[in-house]
């Protein structure tokens, strides 16, 4: 059985500023007022476990891990809900394609049974908390899986199709986009244009183009239904499960800018008309990543997993400190050579704390850093400023080495990016001490390069020592300069 049921509700001491959030719906940052005073309900657009989850994925789950982070830091208490979407994603938006699950038991030579496909789901979903874990995202108060709930889904398809907003076809139920006022209100999404770009003959009994699939019949596999066997479509399960475990009215609802157009609209389309209220107050979507300036795709071969860069000897909190380096509504490119900066910031920050905060104790927040921490984190969530605020602090020689550890701590109860969990276990930092080498111990060639390095900023020639050190990271070698001289980590093979 996986995890299922955690940290229900947590609350934080008050601390009062003005939250800010730049709400996707009305297309303005926004004063967050809650439906239910100091009690948020969030839901995340969870993952489709089919596979492992890409590092484009996690930057959802470090997204919402930082909206949460910063409700209790506000002195809210917080119910998230992520789901897990174990059937029903098909490969494209427009109900066109196979079910990303079936595809996956195809992939894995496995029986096209639900047993098999809740095997698929377990595997993947065990991988998804890991990941979770290891960029230290605090789990969700609830994991619902779709495939559980799919009694609730053939509830909301009744009342949907009691209230005459959707309709039976030969391949399953539609939704009737036209029945519903203001449809595609979320991101502006002009409908008409979409009629140019929809491909009429993909199903003929659709009566418009916006229309989409509550039901699709599947005489394989799947669920019995008043339909016929078969499947609820992704955006139903999203809205049933929503409401399940976060009510009729929702605070804040999130994934990435692909679910604006199509997923999130018809969320929004199912939901007000089962319920007659709004469904989510705050609609906020962070921005994709970017692999060598073009998207992550399964065709070109350049999905990037976190195990794989750890493989690559980085740690995972080195990916969200590179993600908190950017702001979440800003496209980020990825590359290594971007994540060895981040690797090496991280590294050299943990290694302040251990070096200089380690020893001294007591301490109080320091009040002219926490208010703008605080302050820019409340403004849309300003990762960037924030973490800039972190270097300042960690520079000021005004500030008192007690007073500057329990400031730290304090922000990190905010980025999460292990100083806490350094001050615990007073370990020496990331695990990226036992990824680096003894000069001695490595080939020849990278021993000369190091030392050619060494000897050009001796001379203070820093445009050789550049050229040097990108030889280095050619031959798969990251150098960090340290007091103690140049500390050299295999980043790949
Ligand atoms: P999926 O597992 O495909 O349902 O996607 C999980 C989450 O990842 C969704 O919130 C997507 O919007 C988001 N996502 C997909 N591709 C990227 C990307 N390249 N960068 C950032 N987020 C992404
Ligand atoms: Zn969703």
């Amino acid at each position: 059985m996986l995890p299922f049921v955690m940290n229900t509700t947590e609350k934080s001491s008050a601390a009062k500023l003005p939250l800010f959030f730049y709400n996707t719906l009305t297309r303005k940052k926004e004063i967050f007022e809650p439906v239910h005073n100091d009690y948020v309900r969030m839901y995340n657009c969870g993952p489709t476990v089919y596979d492992y989850a890409h590092i484009g994925n996690l930057r959802s789950y470090v997204f919402s891990d930082i909206i949460r982070r910063v409700l209790l830091i506000n002195g809210y208490k917080v119910m998230q809900v992520v789901n897990v979407t174990d059937v029903g994603h098909l490969t494209s938006d427009a109900d066109e394609g196979e079910d990303k699950m079936t595809l996956a038991l195809k992939r894995e030579g496995k029986p096209l049974t639900l047993e098999a496909m809740k095997e698929v789901a377990d595997t993947f979903t065990e991988a998804f908390l890991e990941d979770l874990t290891a960029l230290n995202i605090k789990h969700p108060s609830a994991l619902p899986r779709a495939s559980e709930h799919v009694d609730a889904d053939i509830a909301l398809i009744e009342t949907l199709m009691q209230k005459e907003y959707a309709y039976q076809t030969s391949d399953g139920v539609y939704y009737d986009t036209t029945r519903f006022d203001g449809y595609g209100k979320l991101g502006g999404i002009d409908t008409e244009a979409l009629k140019e770009g929809a491909r009429v003959e993909m199903n003929a009994e659709k009566r418009h183009h916006t229309d989409f699939a509550l039901w699709k019949r599947n005489d394989t596999i799947g669920w019995e239904s008043p339909w016929g066997r078969g499947f609820p479509g992704w955006h139903i399960e999203c809205s049933a499960m929503a409401m399940e475990y976060l009510g009729k009215e929702i605070d804040i609802h999130t994934g990435g800018i692909d679910h604006i157009g199509t997923h999130h609209n018809n969320e929004i389309a199912q939901s007000e008309a089962a319920t007659g209220k709004q469904f989510a107050r705050y609609w906020m979507h962070h921005a994709h990543i970017m692999v060598e300036g073009t998207k992550f795709s399964k065709s070109l071969q350049n999905t990037i997993k976190l195990r794989q860069l750890v493989d690559h000897g980085f740690a995972p909190l080195a990916y969200r400190y590179w993600l908190l380096a950017g702001h979440y509504r800003t496209q980020m490119n990825f590359s290594f050579h971007a994540l060895e900066g981040a690797q090496t910031a991280l590294r050299r920050l943990h290694r302040f704390f251990v070096e200089h905060l380690s020893q001294v104790a007591g301490g109080t927040v320091n009040a002219s850093y926490n208010e703008p921490f605080l302050r820019v984190m409340n403004d849309d969530l300003d990762t960037p400023k924030a973490l800039a605020l972190v270097w300042d602090l960690v520079k000021d020689e005004e500030v008192q080495p007690a007073d500057k550890r329990a400031t730290l701590l304090h922000f990190d109860r905010v980025l999460g990016i292990g100083i806490i969990e350094l001050a615990r276990s007073g370990s020496k930092g990331i695990q990226l001490d036992v990824d680096s080498q003894d000069i001695t111990e490595l080939p020849e060639s990278i021993r000369m390069l190091v030392e050619d390095r060494e000897a050009a900023r001796t001379e203070k020639d820093w445009a050789r020592a550049d050229t040097l050190r990108n030889d280095l990271e050619k031959h798969g070698y990251a150098v960090e300069d340290t007091e103690d001289g140049p500390r050299i980590t295999r980043i790949r093979d």
